[in-house]
Formats: C-alpha cells, sequence, structure tokens
C-alpha cells in the first residue's frame, strides 16, 4: 500500500492516504494549560487589538473569522461526487488583519514578543489595559527590537502588518513563490523586504542566520515554533462556541469532518491540534497539499518528520496554491500530528481554480488558490468507507477556507478567469 502511495507521490498524481497511524484512543477531549495561555494573552491584547484594527469588534477585540453554511457550493459539488451531511467553509478569507489563517499564529507570536519585552522591562503588568500598546513611548521602545521571519508571502504579511503596528522594525524574507503585491504592500509599511530567487527553505534559513547575529532580533520560525503552533490551536475552542451558537453537537452520529490546506504544518496542526482538544475523537481532522508538495504525506508516510523533501522524490514543488509551496515539512507538527490525522491526500493545481471559481460562483466569496485545496475533501471521505454511512448522513464537514482577503482586486479577477 506505501509503495502504491509513493509511486503516485512520485508521479504527482492525486492521491488518498488513510493514515495507519491514526490513533483515536490518544485523542481525549481536554483542555492544554498551554493553549488556556494563549487564549487569554490573546484577549489581554484585545483592547489594543479593536483600536488599532476596528475591524476586529465584530469579535470583540478577537481576531476571529465566520463558519459559513455553502449550500449552494454543497449542490454543486454533489452533482460531481455525491457525498452526505452538511457543508460549511470556515472563512478565514475574512479573519481581521491580514486576510488568512497565519493572522492566528504569526500574529499570536508577535504579540507574545511585545507581551515579553515590555514585562520583563516593566513597561506593563499582565493586569493592565494593553491599549497602552497603541502610545507612541510605548511604540518608539517597541522600535529597539526588530521581527524577522522567511515566509511565502502570508505569514510575511500577517508578521509584518501586526509587527509595524506595534513599533517593531520588521524584516520578511520572502522565496521566489511570493506575489508582488505582498512585497510592495510589506515595503509601504515600512518592513524590510529581501527577495530570494530559491524556495521557502532556502528564504526561512538565510532569515534565521540572519536573526543569530542580532541579539534584540526575534526569528518566527515557521519550521519549528511551539508558539506559532499554540497561537493557530485557540481556533478550536473558538470554533466550538461557533458549532454549539448553530446547535450542531459532534458525536458518534454526527461526527465532524475538518478539511485543512497544508503548507510546512504548522497553521493546519495547530488548528486541528485545537480542535481535538476542544471536540475530542468525534473531530476528525484531513491535510490537503498540492502534488507537486505533498511534504507532510511524504513526512508520515515514511515517518522521516520533516527529513525528507519532496525534491528528494524527484518533484520541482512549484504549484500555483503559493501558501502549499512547501518542500519539507515542520518536524514538529510531523510528531504531533502522526496519531491525530484520519487521512491525508493530494490535489492538482487545476482543480484549485475550478474550485476557486465554484464558491465564488455559488456563494460569492472569493478565496486564494491554496484555500480553495479541499473541496474534494467530503466526497473523499464518503467513498472511503471507513465510517458507515449512516453516521455521514449527520455529518458536519467544514472546509477550512484559509486566505484570500488581502488579494488586490485586479489579481481576484484574474484567478476567477482561469
Ligand atoms: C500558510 C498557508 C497555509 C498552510 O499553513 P502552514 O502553516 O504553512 O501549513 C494554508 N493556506 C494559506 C492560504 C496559507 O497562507
Amino acid at each position: 500500500m506505501n509503495d502504491a502511495v509513493m509511486e503516485r507521490l512520485k508521479q504527482a498524481e492525486p492521491v488518498f492516504y488513510p493514515n495507519p497511524h491514526y490513533d483515536p484512543k490518544q485523542i481525549r477531549k481536554q483542555a492544554d494549560p498551554k493553549v488556556d495561555d494563549a487564549a487569554r494573552r490573546l484577549e489581554r491584547f484585545a483592547p489594543f487589538l479593536s483600536l488599532a484594527f476596528p475591524e476586529t469588534e465584530t469579535y470583540n477585540g478577537k481576531i476571529e473569522s465566520p463558519l459559513v453554511h455553502v449550500p449552494h457550493l454543497a449542490h454543486r459539488l454533489r452533482a460531481m461526487h455525491p457525498f452526505a451531511g452538511t457543508l460549511w467553509l470556515k472563512d478565514d478569507a475574512r479573519l481581521p488583519v491580514s486576510g488568512s489563517i497565519k493572522a492566528r499564529g504569526g500574529i499570536y507570536e508577535v504579540l507574545l514578543f511585545a507581551e515579553q519585552i515590555a514585562l520583563s522591562q516593566n513597561k506593563i503588568t499582565t493586569d493592565s489595559d494593553y491599549a497602552v500598546f497603541q502610545d507612541p513611548a510605548m511604540q518608539a521602545f517597541l522600535s529597539n527590537y526588530e521581527i524577522s521571519v522567511g515566509s511565502t508571502g502570508n505569514l510575511g504579511l500577517s508578521i509584518g502588518i501586526m509587527g509595524r503596528a506595534l513599533g517593531f522594525r520588521v524584516t520578511v524574507h520572502m522565496s521566489a513563490d511570493a506575489r508582488q503585491w505582498k512585497k510592495d504592500m510589506l515595503r509601504s509599511i515600512g518592513a524590510r523586504v529581501i527577495e530570494y530567487k530559491s524556495d521557502y527553505e532556502e528564504a526561512v534559513r538565510c532569515g534565521r542566520e540572519e536573526a543569530e547575529r542580532s541579539a534584540h532580533t526575534h526569528f518566527v520560525d515557521d519550521e519549528n515554533s511551539e508558539d506559532l503552533f499554540l497561537g493557530y490551536a485557540v481556533a478550536g475552542m473558538r470554533l466550538k462556541e461557533q458549532l454549539l451558537a448553530e446547535n450542531l453537537t459532534v458525536d458518534a452520529s454526527h461526527p465532524l469532518f475538518v478539511y485543512l490546506p497544508c503548507g510546512v504544518g504548522g497553521g493546519p496542526g495547530g488548528v486541528a491540534y485545537g480542535i481535538q482538544n476542544a471536540m475530542g475523537p468525534h473531530a476528525h481532522c484531513l491535510f490537503v497539499e498540492p502534488v507537486q508538495a505533498p511534504c507532510m504525506l511524504l513526512s508520515i508516510l515514511t515517518q522521516t518528520h520533516g527529513k525528507r523533501s519532496v525534491k528528494d522524490i524527484g518533484l520541482h514543488g512549484k504549484t500555483e496554491a503559493d501558501g502549499l509551496a512547501v518542500g519539507r515539512a515542520s518536524t514538529l507538527v510531523s510528531q504531533k500530528m502522526t496519531p491525530r490525522l484520519d487521512a491525508l491526500f493530494t490535489t492538482d493545481d487545476a482543480s484549485l481554480y475550478t474550485h476557486l471559481r465554484l464558491l465564488y460562483e455559488t456563494e460569492g466569496l472569493f478565496i486564494e488558490p491554496s484555500a480553495a485545496s479541499t473541496f474534494a475533501g467530503p466526497s473523499l471521505v464518503q467513498t472511503w468507507g471507513q465510517y458507515p454511512a449512516e453516521s455521514l448522513h449527520g455529518a458536519n464537514h467544514i472546509l477550512w477556507a484559509t486566505g484570500g482577503g488581502m488579494v488586490p482586486e485586479k489579481e481576484q479577477r484574474d484567478f476567477l478567469a482561469r
């Protein structure tokens, strides 16, 4: 079975891989004190966020997105490949501040750094009103520090926008896949952007090395950061509240299936971890990757946890799903997710545009190509046969639409025309 999957990976053919290491006994409804701590930190920053980014007021200073019922999209998808249950879209493209899932983990890590410095220099206590982070004096103080990151684009945007809003100096090391408008936007708000002709891995390596030479620089390490992971994980308890508000339960006859686009893994890994802690083993998580960059599938299939690159199996790694153009998975996430993922699958680039357009036509929502990678998920689970057909009638499927909120209009039109 592994050999057959590996063969399809090498041929860049779409593949569905039921994870043989999946072990629901290890998934329990239980609070992780570190995730609770991250959630409380985000609440402390809510007064600052509502001042600096008034669009966060919808969720009282929280950076959160709507859970959208998408019956028209479901109808059209079913006409192609049937599946039972109710379809939802978690619209992270509509996340305030930076319009992608990176506004969860990336921004959390910037806020954490700001808080740690301010606490250590006695500028605040954890009981302070964090609106103080809007004060010019505080921002002048934080301008002595720098935040740096390597990115395919969206992480750089999130770190850059929040870093600059707090007064930090910001450097973003951008891989060749990154879109021009993201670099332009970052420069326009005063971030330093360093461009690389090579891929994401190289941009991260150079950024990490440069940051190590400076004592006042914090490098946001997308490949290894536990803080990023915890910031993403807060999504789980918030999703639970949104499901309750819709009167939805998660149990054996109402299983939840969540489909998450995966790049290096921190975003989907953190979110999946948070969801399972909040809702237990009937919350099933699946990752999807482009056929040219299936780094997490390769990592879990071979149990090499980030040691192997998709280039090692002959793939070039280039994809229209720029947010997922990652050749090597996060070691931390690969290990953590090995017993927790039901399955992983891949998708080709052409279907990204078909699905992106389908969502726009049926529900009027625009998302970017990476975020449209999940749409085959519900029908794949249906044909898989792992779950009894009766239970799938009560299922809720969530497509995690990871980004697209900041894509300029001209680019949106180009994407829709593809
Ligand atoms: C970054 C990103 C992802 C994947 O997140 P990782 O942490 O890299 O796995 C998915 N979709 C979009 C739009 C992204 O920007």
